[in-house]
This record gives C-alpha cells, structure tokens and sequence, in this order.
C-alpha cells in the first residue's frame, strides 16, 4: 500500500479522495493555488504544497508543478481526481516517468477513450452498440451532409476531444448543416485545441444511463450496477439516481455483463464508466469516462463500496477482493448537484459564506469543502456541494431528499438549492418520467 498520495484537484472531490486514505492509512499531500490557501482541503490534508496563482491553468492544470510538489513532499501516487487532468493521457505518462504511480487507467486507455471516435469504433469491435453516426471524423460539411443524409435528421455534431457538454450542435435539416458544423469546428478549437469534428444521429427523448465498473490489472471486472443521469442542463448533470426507475433486473443485468466483457477484452483497469443513451429499450454508447465520476456516491449509497478505495487499491496491483456474485445493490439513491449559481439565470454566484447548516439523519450523506466564513473563489466550477440521500425505496429516498433540501442552509451566495427544491416536487420527477431533454424545459417554464 502507498504511504503518502498527492491529491491534484480541490473542492469536495479533494476532500473525497483525502477521506478515503485517511482510512487506508495513507498520508496525503493537498496541492492549491494562491486563492485556495484556506481551502477545507487544504486544512484537512497533512500537508500541502502552494502551486501557483489563481487560474487553472497556472495551478491545477501546471504540470511541472504538480510534479515537483509530489517529488519534494515524496508522494509515491498521484490522485487525480475529475476534472483538471483527470483525463490528460500525457500527464499520466508523465507521472509514471517521474516514478510515481497515477490512480487511474494507463495512459493509452485515457489516450483511447479521450477519442470519442476512436472509442465507439472500439466499443462496436467489441459487441457493444452505439449511437448511429460516422465511423471516422468528418472533414468538412459536403461530407457531413453525405453522412447526416445517411443516418436521417435530426443529427448532432460533436467534437472527437469534446467534454463537459462543450460544443454539441443539433441540427434539424439540412439547411442549417453547414452553419453549425463551422461554429462547433470553431468551439471545439477554442475549447479542445482540436477541431476534429464527428456526427451522430440525435435522440429526441432518450434517457442518460451510464455503468460503473471496476477493473483489476489481473483480469477481474465487476459493474456495480447503473446510474440515471438524464436530468441535464446544457449537457451537464444536475441530479442523478441509482437505480435508473426505467430499468428493471434483466436489463441491468445484460447491460452490466455486456459491459465487464468489453472492459475485460480491452485490458482495461481502474474505475470506469460506460455511457449510453437509453432509448426505446436500447443501450447506445457514446462515450467512456475512465476516472472517477461527480456522480459515484449514488452507486457507493446502493452497494456500500468505498469507489474511491478500490480506486487507489488497484492502483497498487493488489486484486479486486470483490466478485460480481458479491455485489448487492440494495435500496435507492439520489444526489442533487449544489451549484454557486443563480437558480434562475444560472450566472456564477462566489462569495463568502455567510452561514451554513448541512442536513443530517439517516440515509443522508453530504460531500462538500464548504465552511462558515470560506470564500467560493470565482476561478473554478460552480460545484460547492453534493447532497446524497438513500433510502429503501425511492420514495422513501424521495421524501428523505425533500426534507434535506428544507434543511440545507447556505447563506451569502445563491445557489441551486432552491431549483432542486422545485424539482423534487414535480410530478413527473415523482414519476421517473423524464429524459434528457426535461429539465430543460422544466427550467424554461419555471421562469
Ligand atoms: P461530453 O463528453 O461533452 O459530456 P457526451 O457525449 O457524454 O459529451 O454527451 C453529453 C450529453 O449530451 C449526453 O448525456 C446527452 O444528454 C447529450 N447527447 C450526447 N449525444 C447525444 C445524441 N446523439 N442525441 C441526443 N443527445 C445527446
């Protein structure tokens, strides 16, 4: 096992990843920038290394840094967390070159995946269906609109490097084709550095259902069941729940075995997450995250698994001490993405907090760096806190989370407490009813 691990990121997912080594016995190096000096992460880890100003991209996204922090402090594991580079095949290559270990996948693992082209084509070659579209990138619009005409409109235009919901187009017909490919081609550069650009058929009201897996580097995988992330704001989570209320037993189980063979024949090893898009009873991949996801308490609330542990467990070579016949998944689980931001015109809202109360009782679990007096710097993601509620059946987790969002006070800033409020007493969120395209309209209509 590691003695020490250097955590890269901030906020509650460095909070995360410090809780569970702190129970492995392992001592952790905290990393931040000049704006996060008073971070709870900061103050929880055992030590900590200033690596730069405020902006990501001199900090959290400054690799030498980074490096030589982990170096001086004689950290023997690097934890990268979501986000920053969590994904960056050429810093878990780094990483490894330096000695040390990354706690992920390998760098050609990331490298594949990171190609959203690249993944689907794997992901087919290996019996797993995927969203309908081009097979490689398309080069310009004349060849998306051959493609397009191919697999019929409506279609998406994304971006092969794309990530965080960043540069999707949707288009309708084919008179709005070319405008939209040359703006994503324009976004994706500024976004991605790459403009390769790719189509796929676009779905009107599929559901977002993604799998956890766990894989060791001795041949195991497990999948601990799925997740439903379809209530979306412009591409991006906002509340997700385990189980997905659309899927019964059967299908979790054919999509879970599907997904560890895959994952198995790839050689794949560390978390991962398939994703698809559910739509009249069928599985669609579209992409594959191969780090720790925002969204993996819902799955640790059903199987009482410590991801996280397993995580930095494989990372050392140990075996996975799991067997998929180990695994029960065991009641319901939600988590409300706590924002600082408007509830109504989603602007950024950073700033001190003034008061806080987080909710308590059973069944409720809260992940967040937030303090009395902590200033939200206005340089990062608005993620300040995650609520996550379990209960026996989900109504009973319904009316859990209900009674937390009363509960939750966080004074000084505006957040999307109070968005998550309206929401749960929708009746077709009560339903199960919804896709990806809800919340959406849901938003719109609130306003
Ligand atoms: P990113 O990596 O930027 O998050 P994804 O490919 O994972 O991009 O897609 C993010 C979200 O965009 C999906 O969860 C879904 O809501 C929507 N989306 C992606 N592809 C399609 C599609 N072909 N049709 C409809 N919606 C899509």
């Amino acid at each position: 096992m590691f003695d020490k691990v250097l955590i890269a990121n901030r906020g509650e997912v460095a909070l995360r990843i410090h809780r569970a080594c702190r129970e492995m016995g392992i001592s952790t190096v905290a990393v931040h920038s000049t704006a996060d000096a008073e971070a709870m992460h900061v103050r929880l880890a055992d030590e900590s290394v200033c690596i730069g100003p405020p902006p990501a991209r001199d900090s959290y996204l400054n690799i030498p840094a980074i490096l030589s922090a982990a170096t001086i402090a004689g950290a023997e594991a690097i934890h990268p967390g979501y986000g920053f580079l969590a994904e960056n095949a050429n810093f878990a290559s780094i990483v490894e070159e330096h000695g040390l270990v990354f706690i992920g996948p390998t760098p050609d693992h990331i490298a594949i995946m990171g190609d959203k082209v690249a993944a689907k084509a794997k992901m087919k070659a290996l019996g797993i269906p995927v969203v309908p579209g081009s097979d490689d990138p398309v080069a310009n619009a004349e060849e998306a609109s051959a493609v397009a005409e191919e697999i019929g409109y409506p279609v998406m235009v994304k971006a092969v490097h794309g990530g965080g919901g960043t540069g999707m187009k949707v288009v309708a017909s084919p008179k709005d084709l070319s405008a939209a490919f040359n703006l994503a081609r324009t976004e994706a550069k500024a976004s991605f550095g790459n403009d390769a650009l790719y189509l796929e058929k676009y779905f009107e009201r599929p559901r977002h259902i993604e799998v956890q897996i766990l894989a060791d580097a001795h041949g195991h995988v497990v999948h601990l069941g799925e997740r439903d992330c379809s209530l979306q704001r412009l591409h991006q989570k906002m509340l997700e729940e385990a189980p997905c209320p659309a899927l019964n037993a059967d299908g979790r189980d054919r999509i879970g075995r599907r997904a560890c063979k895959a994952i198995s024949s790839l050689g794949y090893r560390s978390l991962g997450t398939l994703e698809f898009l559910y739509d009249d009873g069928q599985f669609y991949f579209i992409e594959m995250n191969t780090r720790l996801q925002v969204e993996h308490p819902v799955t640790e609330m059903i199987s009482g698994i410590d991801l996280v542990r397993e995580q930095i467990r494989i990372a050392t070579g140990a075996p996975l001490g799991i067997r998929q016949k180990d695994i029960t998944l065991a009641g319901h689980a939600m988590e409300c993405r706590i924002n600082a931001e408007s509830p109504d015109s989603f602007t950024p809202s950073p700033g001190r907090i003034t008061e806080y109360h987080a909710p308590g009782g059973l069944g409720i679990r809260v992940d967040s760096a937030l303090y009395g007096g902590y200033h939200v710097p206005p340089y990062y993601g608005s993620l300040v806190a995650k609520l996550i509620v379990h209960g026996q059946t989900r109504n009973e987790c319904l009316l859990r989370l209900r009674r937390a969002l009363e509960e939750y006070v966080i004074g000084g800033i505006e957040t999307t407490i109070p968005l998550h409020r309206r929401l749960v007493g929708e009746p077709d969120f009560i339903n199960g009813d919804y896709h990806i395209h809800w919340l959406e309209k849901f938003v719109g209509r609130e306003k």
